[in-house]
């Protein structure tokens, strides 16, 4: 009878110090995290719930799972291709091609689709699979992204479930006719004169009021459409901000239009914030072609600077740029050494996305000096770093931008495609890169000062965590009154306040 009592008792004590202790015993959030920071399981728990600040490198057909391109497909009676990457067309369904509506209720189907559409079946026992594989995706489903707005709700949702405030989309928003617009710039790009381009393309019209008015409305419906879909639920409350992007693997002309426009819409309109490239960069186009895209930026962003009609509108124009996301054996050891250096100096890139190849770079220790001067901001892809480049643990390059003093931010770059999430991305950041919870803070923290969110920051003296004089005493009218202006500082106190109440936890 004792010993059954004694067992019982063993038991108890037992679950005590395996659920109590984590749970409830430890004082302070750092040492709970540091309990918990071996066990993937509890981490995720607390990296779940942790405030996250902003995603600031994600793209939004990216960012979607297979299964809502799925959805949407079928809603609008499109096809599948089954024998070529499930790639989806317009109806009515050719023969050899199924309706997307079936794949709904068929489980071959269903399955066939999402692996084709992302990266689900890991085969990256060949070097190039990853990469390929994730970059064939967008070709296959694209044609389904067709509802914008249901897109964005999506995204709203996502990030409010694990505590993201802020999401900067990158997106496509194009007038229709640009293909056709841009070969008028086709001959004066090809000759080296980008002035004479740029008013090839506003003579043929690419920058007229219908032409501007084009990429506002897709983006005015697509916000619309979102907000009914969200009314006040869940995801109403995350804040957004949109990145045109160019396609870099594009013919130049084409390319130069693609920017050309994306700096005279995020100029004029506030829900576009800035400008990046896309596509992969290891591609022949794109490395060929990688100093002329600096090129055309340089020229874009000294035209704002210098064109009195446009002057007032230049820092409207902010700049990001995918660059350095490569590595060794993907391309000649030649062009590892100069992507992220021509970015900053000719592209005049505020943040760098990826920046994989910088001990590459040539004098890599100056090149960080800069970047740590200037306020440069690396946007740190864990998994997508992992799944198209193979590039992790110890060969990745967080830890040498963190102890060079460069604000890191993480970001999920395409979360449906690599099917994780923004939590993923904190998780591996403490499992793989070893980060502490000071280090995942600072991140949270630097994705919404290093945004491109309107209005002024929070922060007096951001290093030393100094508020403005008006928020000094708390949330009074004076500190009210600045937030209400100052989108970006709001966002800011928000997270401020969502710490404490995390923190207060422990
Ligand atoms: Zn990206």
């Amino acid at each position: 009878m004792i010993r059954k009592h004694m067992h019982a008792l063993l038991v108890i004590l037992l679950f005590v110090a395996v659920t109590g202790c984590t749970a409830a015993k430890i004082k302070g959030t750092s040492a709970y995290f540091d309990a918990v920071k071996d066990d993937p399981v509890r981490l995720r728990i607390f990296l779940t719930d942790m405030p996250k600040g902003g995603d600031i490198h994600n793209h939004l057909s990216g960012m979607i799972y297979a299964e809502d391109f799925l959805k949407m497909a079928a809603a609008k009676g499109m096809c599948l291709d089954t024998a070529n990457g499930y790639t989806v067309s317009d109806g009515p369904c050719k023969e050899g091609r199924v309706t997307a509506e079936k794949a709904l209720r068929d489980t071959a189907l269903w399955n066939g689709t999402i692996n084709a559409w992302s990266t689900r079946e890991d085969r990256r026992d060949s070097f190039m699979w990853g990469h390929d594989q994730f970059f064939a995706t967008f070709f296959r489903f694209g044609a389904a992204g067709w509802d914008k707005g249901y897109m964005l709700a999506e995204a709203a949702k996502q990030a409010n479930r694990e505590n993201v405030q802020y999401l900067e989309l990158m997106l496509s928003i194009f007038p229709n006719d640009l293909w056709s617009l841009s070969g008028a710039a086709a001959q004066a790009v090809a000759d080296g004169d980008l002035a004479v381009a740029y008013a090839d393309l506003e003579k043929a019209g690419l920058f007229d009021a219908a032409h501007m008015d084009e990429g506002r409305t897709l983006l005015a419906d697509a916000e619309l459409r979102r907000d009914q879909l969200l009314g006040s639920g869940p995801g109403s409350e995350v804040r957004m901000r949109f990145v045109n992007h160019a396609i870099r693997t594009l013919p130049p002309h084409v390319v130069f239009a693609m920017l050309s426009y994306s700096f005279a819409l995020a100029a004029e309109e506030p829900r576009m914030v800035g400008v990046n490239l896309v596509a992969p960069e290891d591609d022949p186009v794109s490395m060929q072609d990688y100093k002329l895209h600096m090129d055309m930026l340089d020229f874009l962003y000294r035209l704002y600077r210098s064109d009195p009609a446009k002057q007032a509108l230049a820092e409207n124009v902010n700049i990001s740029l995918h660059a350095g996301e490569l590595t060794m054996g993907m391309v000649k050891p030649e062009g590892l050494t100069d992507h992220i250096r021509l970015a900053i100096e000719k592209g005049h890139a505020q943040r760098i996305g990826h920046g994989i190849d910088i001990s590459y770079e040539k004098d890599p220790y100056g090149l960080l000096r800069t970047m740590r001067e200037k306020g440069i901001a690396i946007e740190i892809q864990l998994t997508s770093n992992d799944v198209i480049l193979r590039v992790s643990g110890n060969r990745h390059p967080l830890k040498l931008y963190m102890s060079e003093g460069v604000p890191f931010a993480l970001g999920s770059d395409d979360m449906g495609v690599a099917r994780t999430d923004m939590t993923t991305e904190y998780l591996r950041a403490v499992l793989d890169q070893g980060l502490g919870y000071d280090d995942l803070k600072a991140s949270a923290r630097n994705s919404l000062e290093y945004s491109f969110m309107p209005g002024d920051s929070l922060w007096a003296d951001y290093g030393a965590k100094t508020v403005i004089p008006q928020c000094d005493a708390g949330e009074t009218e004076e500190c009210t009154a600045f937030l209400n202006v100052n989108e970006k500082a709001a966002v800011q106190w928000k997270l401020e306040q969502e710490f404490k109440v995390f923190e207060r936890r422990w």
